[in-house]
């Protein structure tokens, strides 16, 4: 045992149980999502590409999401988020399924040329607060498997509300709307990118952040999100 451990003992998120996060016994209680959807009706659709009747010129061309946000999931990324950062994320990385991380590889498959992983970046007073952005983190656990370049070419211009503590479609809307601007149009311009985030709830920031990647001339945008709720 480290000395580390004896100082700052580790204790299971899901049951309490000492000496790991994520202990094997409640690493059951991850669910990983088996079918695919299409982000704009919700309903399932091969490999998470949006039904060509959904598409929209300046929205998201495919979604990818590793698993269910469950309430245990809640509790792990909320620690990664605010306290335990990077010791509990090495452990879910190491608990994480391989067969689950089958399907991203048909992102590498595609015929659509390279792609860049553009995390999707924090208001920069949250960033100051925090220190790391939880995205970006996650963005370079995928690139171990995608090996995709990763851009900042988004920033945060708007401090949004947190889209779960607002109820209504519209109020989600805009409480996004506008709140990503793409620096560097040259850099953007004929590239293709796959957004990535912590957790999905309503789309509505994805939506955002590819309106904006795609006014400046982005060509597709895919998604890459740890967890759907
Ligand atoms: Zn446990
Ligand atoms: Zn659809």
């Amino acid at each position: 045992m480290f000395l580390k451990d004896l100082l700052f003992p580790k204790f299971c998120l899901g049951c309490g149980f000492l000496g790991a996060y994520i202990c094997h016994n409640c690493q059951k209680k991850l669910s990983y999502r088996e079918k695919d959807f299409c982000l704009y009706c919700k309903r399932s659709s091969l490999n998470g590409f949006t039904h060509p009747i959904c598409k929209r010129r300046d929205g998201i061309d495919g979604i990818l999401s590793i698993f269910h946000y469950n309430n245990f999931l809640k509790t792990i990324i909320k620690s990664i988020k605010y306290r335990l950062a990077t010791d509990v994320w090495k452990e879910l990385c190491l608990v994480i399924k391989p067969e689950s991380l089958e399907k991203l590889k048909l992102f590498k498959n595609l015929s659509w040329g390279k792609f860049y992983f553009e995390p999707i970046p924090l208001y920069p007073s949250k960033l100051r607060i925090r220190g790391f952005n939880q995205a970006k983190i996650i963005a370079q656990f995928f690139n171990q498997f995608l090996s995709c370049p990763l851009t900042a070419h988004l920033t945060r211009k708007k401090d949004t509300l947190s889209q779960a503590q607002l109820k209504s479609n519209q109020d989600r809307y805009r409480n996004m709307r506008g709140a990503f601007q793409a620096e560097s149009r040259d850099a953007i311009k004929g590239k293709n990118f796959i957004l990535v985030d912590d957790v999905l709830t309503t789309g509505s920031t994805l939506k955002e952040a590819a309106r904006a990647l795609k006014s400046a001339g982005a060509k597709n945008v895919l998604a890459l999100v740890l967890a759907q709720g």
